[in-house]
């Protein structure tokens, strides 16, 4: 099932998915592109959703916007991996660095915080 939009006073901030053009025949006999010649085109947002692929039917004047909105999300998600990136590159470091000098005095089990922490703050540690 196709769902259209019919317009979009405001585009999303994101978007996933890819602006694709459909043909197809509408199966009017009289039609012109009943001779395989011209067929209708339909500008669709595709996208999954649950492993299916479905679309939104986009009117022409919002495909700019929606194609903004999917590049809005491409650079956000680039740059929230070169983040997630550049912490395991420290993490990993890290622990190559523990692994090269173990120190004596340091315990080598981390301190959990406690099950019933609900701040999320260091309560329950020991200050110094
Ligand atoms: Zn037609």
């Amino acid at each position: 099932m196709v769902i259209a939009v019919q317009h979009l006073r405001s585009a999303p901030r994101y978007l996933r998915g890819s602006v694709v053009v459909n043909r197809r025949r509408c199966g009017k006999a009289n039609c012109r592109c009943a001779k395989g010649e011209a067929l209708h085109e339909t500008t669709v947002l595709s996208y999954s959703e649950g492993g299916r692929t479905r679309f939104v039917t986009l009117p022409a004047d919002q495909v700019g916007l929606v194609r903004a909105a999917l590049e809005r999300y491409r650079a956000a998600q680039k740059a929230l991996e070169e983040r997630a990136n550049a912490g395991l590159a420290e993490l990993v470091s890290q622990a190559r660095r523990d692994r090269a000098e173990p120190r004596p005095g340091r315990s080598p089990v981390r301190g959990k915080p406690s099950k019933a922490s609900s701040s999320g703050s260091e309560a329950g540690k020991p200050r110094p």
